[in-house]
């Protein structure tokens, strides 16, 4: 079965501050999207990968046969929609954050086959934390721990399903499509994640990336 990758690139990355969206920031002297944009090319099983920048960024960046750019959105969700409008004829697509560099080649082929075969899945890790919903600084609902997961990326769809969720969720702001596509009715499949694969989103983040960089090579 033949994949797509999309990638948004497209934020502003404002709790990591300074002028540089992290997504740009450098990670052992590359670009951490370059990082990503490259582990997923040397997979086998990615055919095309579409990475939505800000609009200002699209013609600077440089087309190739696999890897597309196009304008992003407003909002992630927005952007995934930008990138899926120029995804052809895989049967599958994976979204991905262009911030979490270290994913892992074995949790992404289970992906795809639970993809394949369900229709979606993501790969989550449990919670080690216990985690309160808050509302005005008071505890409205505690969920049971055992029940929570993490949602990594990337999430991987069946396309015909990401193109149906996207349009029946139009104009709204979610931050992961696997919740999208469960609210809409579709068999989202849990696989294990990697504690390894987190998103850098703040400084500190960046200094261990860096760490895990010399480890890794
Ligand atoms: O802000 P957050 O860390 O949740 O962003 C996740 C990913 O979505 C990042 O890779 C970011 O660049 C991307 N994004 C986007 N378009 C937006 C907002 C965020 O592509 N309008």
């Amino acid at each position: 079965m033949s994949v797509a990758v999309i990638i948004p690139a497209a934020g502003s990355g404002s709790r990591f501050g300074g002028d540089i969206p992290k997504q740009f920031r450098l990670l052992g002297g590359k670009p951490i999207l370059q990082h990503v944009v490259e582990r997923f090319l040397a997979h086998e099983r990615v055919g095309r990968i579409v990475v939505a920048v800000a609009e200002m960024l699209v013609d600077e960046a440089r087309q190739t046969e696999r890897v597309r750019y196009v304008a992003g959105g407003a909002t992630r969700q927005q952007s995934v929609s930008n990138a899926l409008a120029v995804v052809g004829d895989e049967d599958l697509v994976a979204v991905h954050d262009a911030v979490r560099p270290f994913f892992t080649y074995g949790t992404f082929g289970a992906l795809l086959d639970a993809a394949a075969e369900h229709g979606a899945a993501f790969p989550g890790v449990p919670v080690t934390d216990t985690i309160h919903l808050v509302r005005d600084e008071r505890i409205v609902q505690t969920p049971e721990r055992q029940l929570l997961f993490a949602a990594q990326t990337p999430q991987c769809f069946r396309t015909a399903v990401l193109r149906d969720v996207l349009t029946r969720a139009a104009g709204d702001d979610a931050t992961d499509e696997a919740g999208l596509a469960a609210r809409f009715g579709y068999d989202v499949r849990l696989v294990p994640g990697d504690a390894v694969n987190f998103k850098i989103t703040r400084p500190d983040d960046l200094a261990m990336a860096e760490r895990m960089l010399e480890q890794w090579s």
